[in-house]
């Protein structure tokens, strides 16, 4: 068979030798791989490359479309964007999936039972980094979700579930406060969940299945959750189940796949052969299944299960009693490489299956038709400031109420989501950011058009206000696109 070709970055910290082990391992099991290495990180950084990648390492990710990473260190101060993040946008990495297996007894855990998948999506909600100061109080920043996204990755989860013989997939959102945003992700869930019937589909709002996940990890298989909610909680998975330090995770995207460690550099301990090579040493096993050798994945894979067992570890997971040997990185790679060909014995053995990552990357997106999309009025943000957090809002109002004219009249005045005006109760916590609604003068639903927009904003400015920012309202097919 056909060596596979992969880039490899050795990273920073503890990266070169963890990698060196992880890549020991795979080369005595057998992998069949060209090894590309590229140079990432600290030293690339300090060299005056702002994105701590060389140009060149981006072709040899898009020729090999396969990168084995170890973890680097992001130098201290500012200028330096984070690599993880340009690489992950860069290459489309929409799907970051992370399972968390606790291998109880043999490392302490308060879950002995817990096999959990995190999906999570990559590249939109709160971490497309689209953020604003908009007045001397106030910060924004957006959060975006797109059909097509939250699509890619329903689908990935259900795919993934189907592919690795998942019974259940759950999605964590928050939709009955972020019901557009959330609510869209929700909506997509349920509707894809429809074509996978031979896999059980439920939801959690994600405060009380955060806490479920944390209680009784064992009733939980896949999840599939936005951006935030995934980085948060695919950590608290990782380490409940034993150790952030043993978890690996894949990064797909359409054409291109990252696999790691979960971990960082742990610089303090670099250069000491202290390190547990665990973390990467799975990530790598995901990436073999990936590239369709798993008959290598399952032999290593089975092979590190056992020196598990055997209480061969690192220090970070000694625990007297329990562990039997104290090891050096370099001499848990020769553990786990003198056990090739064994498999656990109490511990569940691995099995993987050829061919299972051919639908990796190949999202469906369905196509309905357009809806009729009706302007009918404008959010208009104010700074406006008169020096007290409370009782201010009918003044304010009297100043906006001035400017309705030319078919547009102010609805509310809400601030931070309250209403405040008509009507407000002075207790009510106000700051410097209001969000006046203009709606038509017919009536809220009626159409309006962007030049009676333009003449408010004119107005607006005429009278003093100080415009920050404009949302439109928009109906699609006679439905509200905005919140209440
Ligand atoms: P870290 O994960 O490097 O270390 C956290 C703790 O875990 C430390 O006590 C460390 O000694 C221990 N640890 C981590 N991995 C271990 C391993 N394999 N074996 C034994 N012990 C291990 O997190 P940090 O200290 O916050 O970050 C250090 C550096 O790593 C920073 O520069 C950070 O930016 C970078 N970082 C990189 C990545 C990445 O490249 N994917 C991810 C996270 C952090």
């Amino acid at each position: 068979m056909a060596n596979t070709p992969i880039t490899v970055a050795h990273g920073d910290g503890i990266g070169p030798e963890i990698m060196d082990a992880t890549l020991h391992i795979l080369k005595e099991a057998g992998a069949r791989l060209d090894i590309e290495t590229i140079e990432i990180g600290e030293k690339i950084y300090l060299s005056g490359n702002a994105a701590g990648i060389a140009p060149e390492s981006w072709e040899s990710l898009r020729r090999t479309k396969v990168f084995l990473k170890a973890p680097i260190t992001t130098p201290q101060g500012g200028g330096y964007s984070s690599l993880n993040v340009a690489v992950r946008k860069t290459l489309g990495l929409y799907a970051n999936i992370r399972p968390c297996v606790s291998y109880a007894p043999y490392i302490k855990t308060k879950h002995p039972v817990m096999d959990v998948v995190i999906v999570r999506e990559n590249e939109e909600d709160t971490y497309a980094g689209i953020e604003y100061r908009q007045t001397d109080q106030v910060e924004e920043c957006l959060k975006l979700i797109s059909r097509p996204g939250s699509e890619k990755i329903v689908r990935y989860a259900f795919e993934y579930a189907k592919r690795f013989n998942r019974k259940k997939v759950t999605c964590f959102i928050k939709d009955n406060i972020m019901k557009r945003t959330d609510g869209l992700f929700h909506r997509i869930f349920d509707t894809i969940a429809t074509e996978y019937p031979e896999i059980e589909a439920d939801h959690w709002i994600v405060d009380i299945g955060a806490a479920k996940m944390a209680d009784t990890p064992e009733n939980f298989d896949v999840i599939v959750m936005p951006n935030l909610y995934g980085d948060v909680l695919s950590d608290v998975a990782a380490q409940i189940a034993g150790s952030v330090g043993l978890a690996g995770s894949s990064n797909i995207g359409e054409n291109v796949a990252m696999f790691e460690a979960i971990h960082g550099s742990a610089p303090r301990r670099a250069g000491q052969n202290l390190a547990n090579p665990s973390g990467l040493f799975l990530g790598a096993i995901l990436m073999l299944v990936h590239i369709n050798q798993p008959d290598v994945a399952e032999k290593a894979h089975n092979a590190w299960l056992r020196t598990i067992e055997d209480g061969v570890h690192t220090y970070d997971i000694f625990k007297e009693g329990v562990s039997k040997e104290k090891v050096g990185t370099k001499e848990f790679a020769e553990a786990v490489v003198a056990r090739l060909g064994q498999k656990p014995e109490t511990l569940k053995a691995v099995t993987y299956k050829a061919n299972v990552a051919e639908t990796d990357a190949k999202p469906i997106f369905s196509s309905p038709e357009p809806q009729k999309k009706q302007l009918v009025g404008v959010d208009v943000f104010l700074d406006w400031w008169k020096g007290s957090y409370y009782g201010v809002a009918n003044e304010l109002g009297a100043l906006v109420e001035a400017v309705n004219g030319d078919g547009l009249k102010l609805q509310s005045i809400a601030n931070r989501g309250v209403k405040v005006y008509p009507g407000g109760n002075p207790d009510t916590f106000t700051v410097d950011h209001w969000r006046c609604r203009f709606v038509s003068e017919a009536g809220e639903g009626n159409t309006v058009d962007k030049n009676q927009l333009i003449s408010l904003l004119q107005r607006l400015n005429e009278a003093g206000l100080d415009v920050v920012k404009t949302e439109n309202l928009y109906n699609f097919d006679g439905a509200k696109g905005y919140s209440a």
